[in-house]
């Protein structure tokens, strides 16, 4: 069976309460003919997931997804959210991985597999980020490092409990930077993730999507996500406008 494609806009730290909303309002609009088509999600920041869950209810066109979490389920853990906390507020998933808390904020593979674990615990969907870095794929270490990175994230994890996330493919070289990696380069380390995935959950791993992300643009949406295993996009820059946003998930309905 056919996976539907799987969009995600990344707001990363951008948008207040009032411009969040107004973007999601727009977002919904203008993709109405999307909705069932394309599955879509957006991530803003914390402080503005509760109001833009309100504003797009149950079963709309857009699903809301959080930026990070905490892997404990509470405690004295100050400036933290835990995954029941992201439930609460109607979260259906969650970024873990993303390069910019490995690099900035000392995210590990090990802390990435606590937080799928959590999440999947409260009912919360993963989207785990993998990805190198220019020099290590200048040193043909691409498919060594995000095999270490997927094994490391799902380790334990039960072919079920696979079956329920998303991985996100995001070369850090290509991320904020206008530099998208070929629909071939994107093609080639998606379908040996998917031969990793295989190798770990069986038959299921055709059925788990992977996002590619990577200054994805509405001028090359559809051409990456044309690619077999290409399953649909992780968008950080262009999420932030709606019509740029909309034109890329439209880029993924054939
Ligand atoms: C991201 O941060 O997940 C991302 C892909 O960013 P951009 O689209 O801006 O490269």
């Amino acid at each position: 069976m056919a996976r539907k494609k799987f969009v995600c806009g990344n707001w990363k730290m951008h948008k207040t309460v009032g411009e969040a909303l107004a973007l999601v309002a727009e977002l919904e609009a203008s993709l109405k003919e999307a909705a069932g088509r394309v599955q879509v999600a957006v991530a803003p920041p914390f402080t503005a997931l509760k109001p833009v869950a309100d504003a797009i209810g149950h079963g709309g066109s857009v699903e809301l997804a959080a930026q990070d979490v905490h892997f404990e389920k509470q405690g004295a853990f100050t400036g933290e959210v835990s995954a029941t906390m992201l439930a609460d507020v109607c979260c259906t998933h969650c970024i873990v991985g993303h390069s910019e808390r490995r690099q900035l904020f000392g995210e590990t593979d090990e802390s990435v597999n606590k937080k799928a674990k959590a999440l999947l615990a409260a009912g919360v969907l993963p989207i785990v980020c993998v990805g190198e870095t220019l020099a290590e794929r200048e040193a043909g270490q691409t498919l060594a490092v995000v095999g270490r990175q997927v094994r490391g994230g799902l380790a334990g994890l039960s072919p079920d409990q696979i079956g329920r996330l998303t991985l996100a493919y995001e070369p850090v070289w290509a991320i904020g930077t206008g530099k998208t990696a070929t629909s071939a380069q994107a093609q080639e380390v998606h379908a040996a993730i998917r031969a990793l995935l295989r190798e770990l959950a069986g038959g299921v791993a055709d059925e788990v999507r992977i996002q590619y992300g990577g200054s994805v643009k509405p001028e090359n949406a559809a051409e990456l996500m044309s690619q077999p295993d290409v399953d649909g996009a992780l968008v950080g820059g262009a999420s932030l406008k709606a019509d740029d946003f909309s034109k890329i998930v439209k880029g993924a309905i054939r």
